[in-house]
């Protein structure tokens, strides 16, 4: 047999090996196989180009893919407040000088059980005078505006670290909230306590998107990352960065405080990931690493 035969026996074997219509798919992993409510899943399209346009969404949210281990990636935001159970996805991948591919399945989103806080805070920090309302809504607002904002470039390389030092885990992430007797939203972030003045550093690198000082919040830093994910600071006593700066990971963007409302010195650190809010312990376990 020549070799350009034998290479063509070897071919019309492995096609005869796979199902009919294998050619035409996209080999799609997702990681973890079993996300749960509030993580941070990644899917991972396998043996797409790098030029390819590749788009998705997973229960109605859009995906932003980048270049990955030879094929293309995208982080999946499962907000706190999805539904367990079949979410549906779906993806499409243009390429030059082929028919589109496309491809849609459901995955199932494992529970989470959050726990539920019991909190008192003084009158003045619950129950807010019009104008002192009025401000909260336009800073919520405005930040939820920002977290919609995707930006088209990946600006994170490899793995999360923790923006405060030590061991100990955050806690409190889609804590159910009774204050005062009333259920408030959940608790959209972790909190780590830690004295005044511990620096608080960038989880990796990124641009800064907003520095201000908002009633809930109080003194605040967000980190854009690009392709739509977001980490958050709050409750800063000084930050040590300004708007459009980019930074790295580890670079330090303040000290943590108590300002805005909090009980005492912590940080409050939140992610987001195209408007979706997620557990920040599940970014720092990502597994997609380069
Ligand atoms: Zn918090």
């Amino acid at each position: 047999m020549t070799g350009g035969r034998a290479a063509l026996a070897a071919a019309l074997l492995l096609v005869s090996a796979l199902p009919a219509t294998a050619h035409d798919r996209l080999g799609v992993a997702w990681h973890p196989a079993r996300p749960r409510v509030g993580d941070v899943a990644w899917l991972h399209v396998k043996g797409v180009p790098d030029d390819a346009t590749v788009e998705g969404s997973v229960g109605g949210r859009s995906l932003a893919f980048f270049p990955y281990a030879g094929g293309q990636a995208a982080l999946v935001g499962l907000d706190l407040d999805t539904t367990p159970g079949a979410q549906p996805w779906r993806l499409a991948v243009v390429e030059a000088g082929r028919p589109p591919r496309a491809r849609s399945g459901w995955i199932r989103l494992r529970r989470r059980a959050f726990p539920v806080e019991q909190l008192t805070l003084p009158r003045a920090q619950v129950d807010l005078d019009s104008p002192t309302e009025q401000r909260a809504i336009a800073e919520t607002r405005r930040l939820t505006r920002l977290y919609r904002t995707i930006t088209p470039e990946r600006l994170w390389r490899g793995r999360f670290t923790r923006p405060v030092a030590g061991t100990e885990p955050g806690t409190g992430f889609g804590a159910r909230r009774i204050i005062n007797g009333q259920p408030r939203s959940p608790h959209g972030g972790i909190d780590y306590t830690a004295p005044r003045g511990t620096p608080v550093v960038a989880a990796n690198s990124g641009r800064i998107a907003l520095v201000a000082d908002f009633f809930f919040p109080g003194r605040l830093v967000v980190l854009d990352h690009g392709l739509g994910l977001y980490t958050l600071y709050f409750h800063l006593d000084a930050v040590a960065v300004g708007e459009g700066e980019r930074v790295e990971r580890g670079q330090t963007l303040g000290s943590v405080g108590s300002t805005g409302r909090a009980t005492g010195p912590h940080l409050h650190f939140g992610a987001q990931v195209g408007g979706a809010r997620v557990d920040p312990a599940a970014l720092l376990g990502l597994t997609l690493l380069d």
